[in-house]
């Protein structure tokens, strides 16, 4: 058990459990792209250590890239606004990977892959570490899932609660 702040997470997912599903993941992402060079755009921060072991189960040649999301209430519409900032590439007509470390909802990916379309990418795939069926509300499905887990909070490995718990090695839940 762990506290951070002022909640206690229980342990989830080991390392060994993650390294290995990734190892994995790693095989049928370099499979799906043996022919192409695609674009691995890492969403941050929560994927930055997500990133840095997968890109190293890859054995086709990728490039990397950073963004991030901002989300904010907009005025005058109902619901929030989310924007991507940092992207500096060129990606029209590119095969884009988007790394993330979970899908919840569904609406940052949702509205992530309605951007990449705008900027004209071939092709637009999702890998993410962590996935709740339960939570998603979007119709978007990632197309690589590291592990589906319940509709429970999570942290450790790049995951945070409130900007701590990041460094953690393994996945926690929320007891
Ligand atoms: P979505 O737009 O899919 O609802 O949510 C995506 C974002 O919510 C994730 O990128 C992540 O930042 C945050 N999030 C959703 N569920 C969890 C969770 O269980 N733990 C943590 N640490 N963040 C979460």
């Amino acid at each position: 058990m762990v506290k951070i702040i002022d909640k206690e997470f229980i342990p989830y997912i080991t390392a060994q459990e993650i390294s290995n599903r990734i190892a994995e993941m790693g095989i049928e992402i370099s499979e799906t792209y043996r022919n192409e060079k695609p674009l691995l755009v890492s969403v941050l921060n929560g994927s930055f250590i997500f990133t840095a072991d997968l890109i190293r189960r890859i054995d086709t040649p990728v490039e990397v890239t950073f963004i991030r999301v901002a989300s904010y209430e907009a005025l005058k519409t109902t619901g929030k606004v989310r924007e991507i900032l940092g992207l500096k590439e060129n990606v029209f007509g590119r095969d884009i990977l988007i790394l993330e470390d979970i899908v919840d909802t569904g609406t940052t990916l949702e509205h992530l892959l309605e951007a990449f379309r705008d900027l004209g990418t071939k092709s637009i795939k999702v890998a993410t570490l962590l996935h709740k069926p339960d939570a998603q509300e979007k119709a978007d499905k990632p197309h690589f899932i590291g592990f589906e887990i319940p509709n429970k909070f999570v942290v450790g490995y790049g995951l945070d609660y409130q900007g701590m718990g990041r460094e953690l090695d393994e996945i926690y839940q929320l007891r």
